[in-house]
């Protein structure tokens, strides 16, 4: 395989102007969703002066239930690459279709595959003809075989920017939303070659574990980061509960700051 270190085909991975994998801790933080032009540039401007390097926020968003919002679509691709110049910070938003990779390749820095269309394979194929990176996360019910057998579908297609995203499993126990396996970070790190980042906001659900388990995810050897943070969670038109305000982004970005130096 391409995907495994023997190779040597994977290494660290340019998002803009910044490296993950390079040795540098990078951390991805923004909405779960775009939901419009002051929401978005208000947490672009508050994540990037916490000290977060790149901005996050869907805009094509895989819901669960029909009736869900479902996103701003190519509307809040626009607004998230306004709150990117506004911001200076380049921005990570997630494509669900294979048609839509090609314009998103232009607007985006790098390609969000979600954990829904993890084993997407015409989906994977086409990012894998995209320039543009790919933050490939981990399905929810995937093995971590299949996980590097997806990053490798999109490597053998010619691109060899993948980033994996460990965002939790599903497990028999609903105290959590899902089970953050941080073991797979060294693991997968070990077999690829590949950066890997943790999202500890899908991995727990719940907005008091998301800085506990992002030092833990630090500490298990994680290249970055990816938190959703929201200027009002409670008011958001998703994953509220787990979204951090910038008051605790901010505690967030000061708490990794002490254990990186400490490490
Ligand atoms: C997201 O990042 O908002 C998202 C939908 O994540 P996942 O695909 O991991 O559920
Ligand atoms: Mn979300």
């Amino acid at each position: 395989p391409l995907v495994s270190r023997e190779a040597g085909v994977c290494g660290p991975v340019r998002v803009g102007s910044v490296e993950v994998g390079g040795g540098d801790l990078v951390v991805m933080a923004g909405p779960c969703s775009v939901e419009g032009r002051d929401q978005i540039v208000c947490t672009a401007l508050g994540v990037k002066e916490a000290g977060a390097s790149i901005l996050r926020g869907g805009a094509f968003k895989p819901r669960t239930n029909p009736y869900s919002f479902q996103g701003l679509g190519g509307i809040g691709v626009g607004l998230l690459k306004e709150a990117s110049r506004v911001s200076g910070l380049p921005v990570v938003t997630e494509v669900m279709s294979p048609e839509d990779v090609e314009w998103m390749s232009e607007e985006a820095d790098l390609l969000q595959v979600g954990a829904r269309n993890m084993q997407n394979f015409p989906l994977l194929r086409e990012v894998g003809r995209s320039h543009r990176p790919v933050l490939l996360k981990r399905g929810m019910m995937a093995t971590v075989d299949e996980w590097l057998q997806a990053a490798e579908y999109v490597v053998s297609s010619g691109n060899p920017g993948v980033i994996l995203c460990e965002r939790g499993i599903r497990s028999f126990d609903r105290a959590t939303r899902n089970l953050l396996d941080l073991s797979a970070v060294p693991l997968v790190k070990r077999l690829s070659g590949l950066p890997v980042v943790v999202d500890p906001s899908h991995g727990t659900g719940r907005r008091d574990m998301v800085i506990p388990m992002s030092l833990a995810a630090v500490a298990a050897g994680a290249d970055g980061l990816i938190v959703e943070v929201h200027p009002s969670p409670k008011d958001a038109l998703c994953d509220g509960d787990q979204s951090l305000d910038l008051d605790e982004f901010r505690d967030l970005m000061g708490a990794l700051g002490a254990l990186t130096g400490a490490l």
